[in-house]
């Protein structure tokens, strides 16, 4: 390592025992091999390690504002699919970091627009964005694919799930997992309706990055309307339509062996 150049690593830890305990050893460890670990998250850093599961790498990436910096996590959490590492592997992990051995993995993100009478709100999703009615009430929506009108949905909300995220909400509500080289937008239903009354898709649409799938509420019971990103709910009113892209901004992850996906998916989910 070059002796006038700081390397600085960004620790953002959960508060839990597990995970406090990870930290200290892992700062400990960072600072014999000459890493700077500040106090404070320093915008300088070369990288981010999230120490915690799943929910801790989601909200350390909205909460850095989907930094640059390059992303990996240490799971001390329950599920952890995005979170590579385990304590006890924490020597190879950075044995692995300084000899480079390791790809640069980007992460499609999804961005709603979301047009009100007044205003227009962007969000940014990791894992997805849902549409949903307030107060457990039936929603009515118009889907359009690049302004090509899909269906009339009726049922609870529609998920709009990036690659990344297929494997969380989508996967339960029936939807495919995507590799997450795969820029694509998955339009999920979530207990749609199919009836002689409402007739709409009982299956998810994987569309590709290009198109922009467009969401116009029709209100019956009040004019609200849920939007829930990454788990965070938030209420619009008088939402006129939301446009969903997979936006050019993405993140990116540290990925050490090109195996852990799928074996990620036997381990963690059969
Ligand atoms: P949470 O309610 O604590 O956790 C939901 C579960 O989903 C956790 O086990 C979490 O893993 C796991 N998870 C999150 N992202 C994942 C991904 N990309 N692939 C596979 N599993 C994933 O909430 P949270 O931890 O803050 O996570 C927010 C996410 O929960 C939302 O983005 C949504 O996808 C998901 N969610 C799922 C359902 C459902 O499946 N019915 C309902 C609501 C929300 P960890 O245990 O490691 O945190
Ligand atoms: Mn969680």
């Amino acid at each position: 390592m070059n002796l006038d150049e700081k390397r600085i690593i960004n620790i953002i830890s959960n508060n839990d025992e597990a995970s406090i305990k990870t930290s200290k050893l892992l700062i400990k460890k960072l600072n014999n091999k000459g890493f700077i670990v500040p106090q404070k998250y320093d915008r300088n850093a070369e990288l981010n390690i999230c120490i915690g599961g799943d929910g801790a790498f989601l909200r350390t990436i909205h909460k850095y504002k989907f930094s640059d910096i390059p992303f990996t996590g240490i799971n001390t959490g329950h599920l952890g699919f995005f979170q590579e590492i385990l304590p006890k592997n924490i020597d190879e992990f950075i044995n692995k970091y300084i000899e480079h051995d390791y790809v640069i993995e980007n992460i499609f993100l999804v961005n709603a627009n979301i047009y009100t009478k007044t205003n227009c709100f962007k969000l940014f999703g990791v894992n997805e964005i849902v549409l949903k009615g307030i107060k457990s009430k039936v929603v009515h929506l118009e889907i359009f694919i690049d302004d090509n009108h899909l269906e009339k949905f009726s049922g609870d909300g529609i998920i709009i799930s990036t690659p990344a995220g297929s494997t969380a909400y989508n996967f339960s509500s029936g939807g495919s997992i995507v590799y997450p080289s795969l820029k694509t937008l998955q339009i999920t239903p979530l207990s749609p309706i199919s009836s002689r009354v409402y007739r709409s898709l009982l299956n998810s649409i994987i569309v590709p990055g290009g198109f922009t799938v467009t969401i116009k509420p029709e209100y019956r019971y009040e004019n609200s309307i849920l939007a829930v990103v990454d788990g965070i709910e938030l209420k619009y009113d008088d939402i006129i339509k939301v446009d969903f892209i997979v936006p050019t901004k993405t993140i990116s992850k540290l990925n050490f062996d090109k195996n852990m996906y799928w074996n990620n998916l036997k381990s963690k989910f059969l």
